[in-house]
This record gives structure tokens, C-alpha cells and sequence, in this order.
């Protein structure tokens, strides 16, 4: 059996917490000897800048290269809001994603039937809800320049540049109807062509690479529109493909398709499947040190690291199925508790999940 090399980059607020528990499962599943691994682990963020001054160090970027896989808590600490950009807790993130070329992100939006009542949307609109977001994640206005503020006539003024080149959209035009291939092969493309040159390059782009896959219907749709729509009628979803901003935000919207923004894990991969396994939410400083995060958006990314980069569906189902086991026994963290459910802590959940793990293994 292979023993894989996994780096755990916990980071800040409830980070640490929420991996506490999934390494809990992690080491359960190496107790049952049905999987191998070895650990390494590094401070990221705030946590890294109070340790050494950086958000991520050169150390660390050659620890998590040597890795086959990533696992990411959160980084963000509102006591380095201050600070320039560059130096803030979040570079971290970003560096990573940008030196090992993650430019694939993906978030799956599926409804567990378990958490129908949870959402905000009614139960109608919900059927059939299961769709992927594929965001670009290392082009856009986050990195594009020139960037920055400067004083006209005695003004602050804040710029940042919206840029994409051809091979850019291509590859995650690509990645987009490559999942399509395997599911209900309709991709919607998501852009602000009618306003942005930028977003017309990409609308250009996708249409062209779609020629590509015959069998798969495309359908281009502006953001605005977007938006409304997974609200209006998520099911008409299969995979949505979008660049950094829109991806961004629009992911956090699907999170309350789901009920709680605690529930959506996500992969960021590079060309070769090597991918960084985070929740999609962050640092949650509010609650941090509570023991009250949901850790169970952890676990599913834990369960795409699986899947996606170290080839093991069989342990990716198991983790999966612990999780959805777990929600029958109507039992919640405060972010998605209800009328009639148990609300348990953080430290609870991870025991819960892991009890039920074990009737599965
Ligand atoms: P957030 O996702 O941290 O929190 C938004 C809301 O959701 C908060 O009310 C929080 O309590 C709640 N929440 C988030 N995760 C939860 C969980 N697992 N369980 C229960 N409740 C949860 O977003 P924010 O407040 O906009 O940002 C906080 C910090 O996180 C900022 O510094 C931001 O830059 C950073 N951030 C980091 C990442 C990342 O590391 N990839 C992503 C987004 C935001």
C-alpha cells in the first residue's frame, strides 16, 4: 500500500479546530489499515507572521511541494487588517495557489436530502440541486496589474486590473467540459461579456474550445443573470465554469443552497491532479476558539483529496457516507441547527462522524 505524503496547513481562527477533527478521522482510517500515510505540518497565515514575519514562508512552499496532496483550514485574522496587502494573512493562500499553478477549483453543490429544511430556499426549488462550480482561481482581477492606490489631485484612488489571457481560459474551459463529460454534459459558462473586454476574450475562448466537446451543450449566461438563477432555479445547474471574482462570490451564494456555508469543501488542482483540499469558507474569527465551527466542510474536502488526487474513491465514499449518516442522526453545529435537531460542538461532530466511520469500515 502506498503511503502517501500529505502537508497540514491549518492556518488561522477556527482552521486549527476544524482540522483537529478531520485528522482525527484521518488517523482513525489509518488505524483500520485501509489507508497510509505521513503528515507534515506548517504554520500558514497569521499564525505563520506571528511565527516569522511571512504568511507563508520558503520553507513551507518546499515542504508542501514534496507533497501529494494539500489539506488547508483558513487563513485570516482581523488583527493584521492594517497591514499592506502583501503581507496580510490571505497572500498566503494565494502565493500557494499561484506557485503550484492551482488553477482549477472546484465545489461541488449537492443538497444532502437530510438538510432540505435547512436552506432558506424552498423545498421545491431545490429538487434535483446538484451541480459543480468550476472557478478559475489564479488569473483575474486578484492578480492582475497594474494594482494599487494612488493620490489625483489630492484623491485616493483604488485600481486593480481584470485580465485573462487565450491559454488561461482555455485550460479551464477544459477542465469544465472534461467534468460536463461525466455528468449531465451541459456546461454554463459565466461572464460579463455585454460590459468587459476581458469577459468577451472569454466568452470568445469558450465557445471555441467547446467545438471540441460536440456532445455537450454550452450555454453562456452574464453574471447578473447568474446570480439570480441560483436562486430562481439551481437544478438547472451541471457545471458552472467562471473566472476568479465571479467564482468567488457566486460560490459563497450556492453555500446557502446547501443550508450553511460550514458544509462546502473544495479542491483546487493544477494540471497533474495535484490539488490543495480547502473548505470554501474562511477563518470565521467570530466563532473561533468557540468550539462551535463545523468541521464538516473539512471532512469533505478531505473526501475530494481522496478522490481527486490520491486516487482512493473507496475511502472519498466512506468519509462521505460517515458524514450523511451522521446528519440523519439530526445532530448539528449551531450554523445549521434547527427545530428538532441536537446542537453538539465542534470536538462532538468529529467524535460523531468518526462513530459512525467505524459501523462503515
Ligand atoms: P468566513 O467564511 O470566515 O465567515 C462568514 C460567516 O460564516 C461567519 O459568520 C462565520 O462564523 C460563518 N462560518 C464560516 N465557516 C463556518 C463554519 N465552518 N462553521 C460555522 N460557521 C462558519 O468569511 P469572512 O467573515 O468574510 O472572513 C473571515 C476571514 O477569513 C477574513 O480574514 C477573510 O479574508 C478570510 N477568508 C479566508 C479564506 C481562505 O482561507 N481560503 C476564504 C474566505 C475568507
Amino acid at each position: 500500500m502506498k503511503t502517501f505524503n500529505l502537508a497540514i496547513l491549518s492556518g488561522d481562527g477556527i482552521g486549527p479546530e476544524i482540522m483537529a477533527e478531520a485528522q482525527t478521522i484521518l488517523e482513525y482510517l489509518k488505524q483500520t489499515g485501509l489507508v497510509d500515510f505521513q503528515i507534515q505540518e506548517a504554520l500558514v497565515g497569521g499564525a505563520s507572521i506571528r511565527d516569522s514575519g511571512a504568511p507563508i514562508t520558503n520553507a513551507t512552499l518546499d515542504m508542501v511541494k514534496t507533497a501529494d496532496a494539500i489539506l488547508f483550514g483558513a487563513v485570516g485574522d482581523y488583527s493584521f487588517d492594517h497591514l499592506p496587502q502583501s503581507v496580510r494573512p490571505e497572500m498566503a493562500i494565494l502565493k500557494l495557489r499561484k506557485e503550484l499553478e492551482l488553477f482549477a477549483n472546484i465545489r461541488p453543490i449537492v443538497i444532502f436530502d437530510e438538510l432540505i429544511a435547512n436552506s432558506n430556499l424552498k423545498k421545491e426549488v431545490l429538487q434535483n440541486v446538484d451541480f459543480v462550480i468550476v472557478r478559475e482561481l489564479t488569473g483575474d482581477i486578484y492578480f492582475g496589474e497594474p494594482r494599487g492606490e494612488k493620490k489625483i489631485n489630492g484623491v485616493r484612488h483604488g485600481f486593480n486590473t481584470m485580465t485573462y489571457s487565450e491559454p488561461e481560459i482555455e485550460r479551464i474551459a477544459n477542465v469544465g467540459f472534461k467534468l460536463a463529460e461525466a455528468r449531465r454534459r451541459k456546461v454554463t459558462s459565466v461572464d460579463k461579456a455585454n460590459v468587459l473586454e476581458t469577459m468577451q476574450l472569454w466568452r470568445d475562448v469558450v465557445s471555441r474550445v467547446s467545438e471540441s466537446y460536440k456532445d455537450i451543450e454550452l450555454q453562456h449566461m452574464y453574471v447578473d443573470n447568474a446570480a439570480m438563477q441560483l436562486i430562481n432555479l439551481p437544478a438547472q445547474f451541471d457545471v458552472l465554469v467562471t473566472g476568479n471574482i465571479f467564482g468567488d462570490i457566486l460560490s459563497d451564494q450556492a453555500s446557502m443552497i446547501t443550508g450553511s456555508i460550514g458544509l462546502l469543501p473544495s479542491a483546487s488542482l493544477n494540471e497533474g491532479l495535484f490539488g490543495l483540499y480547502e473548505p470554501i469558507h474562511g477563518s470565521a474569527p467570530d466563532i473561533a476558539g468557540k468550539n462551535t465551527a463545523n468541521p464538516l466542510a473539512m471532512m469533505l474536502s478531505m473526501a475530494m483529496m481522496f478522490r481527486h488526487s490520491l486516487d482512493r474513491t473507496d475511502i472519498a465514499d466512506l468519509i462521505e457516507q460517515a458524514v450523511k449518516n451522521t446528519l440523519g442522526k439530526k445532530i448539528a453545529t449551531p450554523d445549521f441547527c434547527r427545530e428538532g435537531w441536537r446542537q453538539i460542538s465542534t470536538i462532538d461532530m468529529g467524535g460523531e462522524v468518526r462513530k459512525e466511520l467505524s459501523k462503515l469500515c
